[in-house]
């Protein structure tokens, strides 16, 4: 029998000779029972707009300067994390993993973690550790805040009790049973300010800001907004030259760490901020409370600034929590994007558009296409969040829309209604590629992840600029689709 295989030749084979044909299995599309669509009547999850949540702890993470994550779970549960980061930031993420195998199922991951921990700190002299947890070392029920005393007072018998100052250590609990990616970020955001921020009593100017899960791009064109406006700020879990570095040679020291990231010593200082803004309501707001009630920090929870009113809230709230006035840099930025809609509106107005991603890029956007005239029609919230969907259905009165809003479904559930309803066009991350295929309307890459497409982590879609090419993009996808190409030039 095994003689009748045919033999791989020397050369490879060729993906054409794979012989792999795609075939639908029902020419025609054949809806599903009806009973299967609704995820609340289902006891599975098709097609998730979603991950787990660690790869949130380790997000923020990257963020800081000189930072690594510590995963205490399988390997596997690292694996995923550092591909989907080289897809969508196009940068290698140093992630360390506790690598549990039978043994530490069955006898717990202690010794996993004091040896992996002394590890790391040995070869790579990190400023900052993040302990984060997985399914299996909850469910374990490891002891981290124990096995970590234990790691430190072995450190400490080995490299002398500098360790202590060389080294800080978080620890971010994220099962992913209990939440998604978002939450992962979200709980990230309170463990570090939780750990880490201090009163000095030294009344400090600066405004800080946790920034969610949002694209280099987009971090960069916040931090270039805030600096117009002359503002002394701190940018937490800053991944905009961490996870998007240039090429600039051979690494002068190893082990190689980029210059970007928050310094420790930002969250130090925390607990003497003059404000601080979580601009992800989801991913961020839980950090924003918790310095807010230890410290009286004044806190603040915006919507995403993507689109004319979400921006203006965000730059109105700034300007008058510090007194600093609103450059006339912000002003005409904010005219060209007006400028650009009022061009483009007979491209925008009443086109249905349909939605798909993290609350918090859902709920901002959503604002803005119905700043553009566009008629949202099925909306997929990928996490539940009740604030997200709050605030899309204020926006969505505010225009007299009513779309349906699917809070913690699934893609199967907002397909079936793009399937049966739909759209102009698709606004959402790469997963949305099947459905925009099937279909046939465009989809306009933006959220996470994506990872289809290159430079679109560059381009910001927040502040004014970024919903200027926001506006761009939608409109093109739309060009591109719907009009004649005579028609396109009028
Ligand atoms: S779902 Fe749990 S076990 Fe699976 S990769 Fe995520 S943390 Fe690891």
């Amino acid at each position: 029998m095994i003689t009748e295989i045919k033999q791989i030749p020397v050369e490879g084979v060729k993906y054409k000779h794979l012989g792999i044909e795609k075939k639908p299995l029902t020419p025609e599309y054949v809806p599903p029972p009806e009973e299967l669509v609704s995820k609340e009547k289902r006891t599975v999850c098709i097609d998730p707009s979603r991950t787990c949540m660690p790869i949130g702890a380790m997000w923020a993470t990257l963020g800081v300067n000189r930072a690594i994550p510590f995963v205490q779970g399988a390997q596997g549960c690292t694996t995923y994390v550092r591909y989907t980061f080289a897809r969508v930031f196009r940068e290698p993420a140093l992630i360390a993993n506790a690598s549990f195998h039978e043994d530490a199922a069955v006898f717990g991951g202690s010794k996993n973690l004091i040896h992996g921990l002394r590890n790391l700190v040995c070869r790579y002299q990190p400023s900052l550790i993040s302990i984060v947890t997985t399914c299996s070392s909850e469910i374990i029920g490891d002891d981290i805040q124990g096995f970590l005393y234990e790691a430190l007072d072995e450190m400490e018998a080995e490299m002398g009790p500098e360790i202590h100052d060389m080294v800080k250590f978080v620890i971010v609990n994220t099962p992913s049973f209990a939440g998604s990616h978002v939450e992962g970020y979200n709980r990230a955001s309170q463990a570090f300010l939780k750990t880490l921020a201090k009163k000095s009593g030294q009344d400090s100017r600066d405004i800080y800001f946790i920034p969610g899960q949002m694209s280099t791009g987009d971090i960069r064109e916040l931090k270039r907004m805030f600096s117009t406006m002359n503002l002394p700020f701190k940018m937490l879990f800053d991944i905009s030259d961490t996870l998007d570095c240039p090429l600039t040679g051979m690494p002068k020291s190893v082990p190689y760490y980029p210059p970007g990231g928050t310094q420790v010593s930002d969250f130090v200082r925390a607990g003497d901020a003059e404000a601080i803004y979580s601009i992800s309501p989801a991913a961020g707001s839980a950090g924003v409370k918790w310095l807010e009630k230890r410290y009286k920090v004044p806190g603040f929870i915006n919507t995403m600034p993507i689109g004319v009113k979400n921006t203006d809230k965000l730059i109105k709230s700034i300007s008058e929590t510090t007194g600093r006035s609103i450059s006339d840099e912000i002003r005409w930025e904010r005219g060209i994007l007006l400028d650009a809609m009022a061009d483009c509106l007979h491209y925008t107005m009443g086109k249905r558009v349909a939605i798909c991603g993290d609350p918090d890029f859902v709920s901002a956007a959503t604002g803005f296409v119905c700043e553009l005239g566009m008629i949202p029609t099925a909306i997929l919230i990928g996490t539940k969040n009740d604030l997200a969907a709050e605030t899309i259905k204020d926006v969505c009165d505010e225009y007299d829309h009513s779309p349906l809003i699917l809070n913690d479904s699934d893609q199967f559930e907002w397909e079936y209604a793009l399937k049966n309803d739909a759209p102009d066009v698709i606004l959402g991350h790469s997963k949305c590629v099947n459905i925009s295929k099937e279909i046939r309307t465009p989809l306009v890459r933006f959220g996470f992840p994506v990872y289809d497409r290159v430079g679109l982590q560059r381009e910001p879609v927040v502040g004014y600029l970024g919903g200027e090419r926001f506006l761009s993009r939608i409109i093109n996808a739309i060009l591109d689709h719907h009009y004649p190409d005579d028609r396109v030039h009028q």
